[in-house]
């Protein structure tokens, strides 16, 4: 079974968005992988449909129901559904490159979007979410969040970029950062390719590669280095 993404959100007509074109959208016409949303507004209470309310304890903006978000949750990942709960929160997991293979590495996921000032806690435990970060900042909804989680996946299933995602020196597998990359013309605004790239010495290049990584690593992201 292709990797499948269902989606539980306020905003179903953001999906699949930028990721309905490019490699990750011929590769969803294609089947490799799949789809679907969830409606959170479906499963409100009402006539009006409501979805939210203001938060206990007190303080400003709204929070998403947990009965609400359950039955939605409920309709898109029935009992039986092994697929990790996944959802969108500053306060969750940073996502990084590791978390990225292990979720390409299965069968697909739930992915909850958030909105407001979140959802009610119960509803975390309650459907057994792992929440996940995309970085320490707030956007205002999941859905972005979302989107990102499901780019970087995608292009990593079987299919859909060849092998150019599986390479080993790509920006953080090694837990280094990428070397820089050329190409022609030889010459450009006097500024010349490295000569090392056209001497054909391939030990050489991939010496100079190596070197390139660990010094913008060392440079940039020293905090790469000191968890290898
Ligand atoms: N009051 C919350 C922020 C709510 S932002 C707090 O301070 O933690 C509204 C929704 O956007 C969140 O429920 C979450 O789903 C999403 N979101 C915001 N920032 C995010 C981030 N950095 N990573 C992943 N999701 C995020």
């Amino acid at each position: 079974m292709p990797f499948r993404a269902s989606l539980v959100t306020l905003y179903p007509e953001m999906f699949p968005g930028p990721l309905g074109v490019s490699l990750a959208g011929k590769a969803l016409a294609r089947g490799d992988w799949s789809l679907d949303t969830t409606h959170i507004r479906e499963f409100g209470e009402g006539r009006h449909r409501m979805v939210d309310d203001t938060p206990s304890g007190g303080s400003a903006g709204m929070v998403l129901r947990a009965d609400v978000l359950a039955r939605a949750i409920d309709a898109a990942s029935p009992e039986g559904d092994t697929r990790p709960r996944l959802l969108m929160s500053p306060r969750g997991r940073p996502l990084d490159q590791r978390l990225v293979r292990e979720l390409a590495a299965g069968e697909g996921a739930v992915i909850v979007c958030g909105r407001f000032e979140g959802v009610d806690e119960r509803v975390i435990e309650g459907r057994g979410l792992t929440e996940v970060s995309i970085g320490d900042y707030v956007l205002s909804g999941g859905e972005m969040a979302a989107l990102v989680l499901l780019d970087a996946v995608v292009r990593l299933l079987p299919g859909v970029m060849g092998n150019a995602a599986s390479g080993e020196t790509e920006s953080f597998e090694g837990g280094l950062l990428e070397h820089p990359h050329y190409t022609r013309p030889a010459v450009w605004e006097g500024r010349e390719i490295p000569a090392v790239l056209s001497s054909g010495d391939h030990g050489a290049v991939e010496r100079w590669r190596r070197d390139q990584a660990e010094r913008l690593t060392a440079e940039r992201r020293p905090d790469l280095l000191r968890r290898r």
